[in-house]
């Protein structure tokens, strides 16, 4: 594992030039492009303002700057919570979400499918050190529903233990802020 620490930093470095190269073409800044990634993945706990300056540990004023140029561009929308008067849900829009079709996320992920067998492990060793490091910086986890400890099924249906409230077989999958480890070795978030 010697070379591990310079092998991460030279993808972080890699993926960050991406990024800025996607955000450029799109006339944005990179952390338009990642909060558009993160809300495609968030569940309806975590595509808040507070979870997404949470997420990149930013300020709420940041955030926000960034919501009304993603929203003018018709790259997001707002959405009232039914149930609490003054949330707003944020969610890509499908011209938002085509954007992100074109992106770096996705060529990563193309990436990914060609590594040979021998590393469908890879996720493991990877959540295991994200959990590692999410420990020294106190930030949240960001883990992914379904492998959440409050997560609970019951024959086919599956609710959260936190809130008691159900949850559908297409949120189970996305990242949730509340998100907490199950055991030392469990996984923490699948790339988000
Ligand atoms: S089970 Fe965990 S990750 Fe899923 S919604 Fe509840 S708190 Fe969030």
């Amino acid at each position: 594992m010697e070379d591990t620490p310079l092998l991460l930093d030279r993808l972080g470095v890699l993926m960050q030039q991406s990024l800025r190269e996607d955000s450029a073409r799109h006339d944005l800044l990179p952390i338009h492009l990642q909060i558009l990634a993160y809300l495609e993945r968030a569940n309806r706990y975590s595509n808040l303002p507070i979870a997404v300056a949470e997420y990149f540990g930013v300020t709420r004023g940041t955030v926000s700057q960034s919501l009304q140029v993603l929203e003018r561009r018709g790259l997001l929308v707002k959405q009232p919570d039914a149930d609490h008067g003054r949330r707003v849900h944020l969610k890509p829009t499908r011209t938002g979400r085509a954007l992100l079709n074109n992106c770096w996320t996705k060529r990563l992920e193309a990436a990914l499918s060609e590594l040979p067998t021998e590393f469908e492990h890879l996720d493991d060793a990877l959540r295991g050190l994200l959990i590692l490091l999410q420990r020294q910086n106190g930030q949240r986890a960001f883990g992914v529903c379904k492998f959440c400890m409050h997560f609970q099924t019951r024959g086919r249906s599956a609710r959260c233990g936190l809130t008691g409230e159900p949850l559908a077989p297409e949120q189970t999958e996305r990242i949730c802020r509340e998100w907490t480890q199950n055991n030392p070795t469990a996984t923490a978030m699948a790339s988000a």
